[in-house]
């Protein structure tokens, strides 16, 4: 799953059952998840 840091903004891989959540870059604990928002839309045809 990839998170991005609410605090340093870095986009970080996390699997949280293994490790928690925390940002490896700054330490903050709060991480909101990253929204796929590069999807490329082929035109359907
Ligand atoms: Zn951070």
């Amino acid at each position: 799953m990839v998170y991005k840091c609410a605090h340093c903004k870095q986009t970080v891989e996390i699997d949280k059952d293994l490790q928690g959540i925390r940002c490896p870059f700054c330490g903050h604990r709060i991480l909101v998840k990253e929204r796929p928002t590069n999807i490329k839309r082929v035109p359907a045809q």
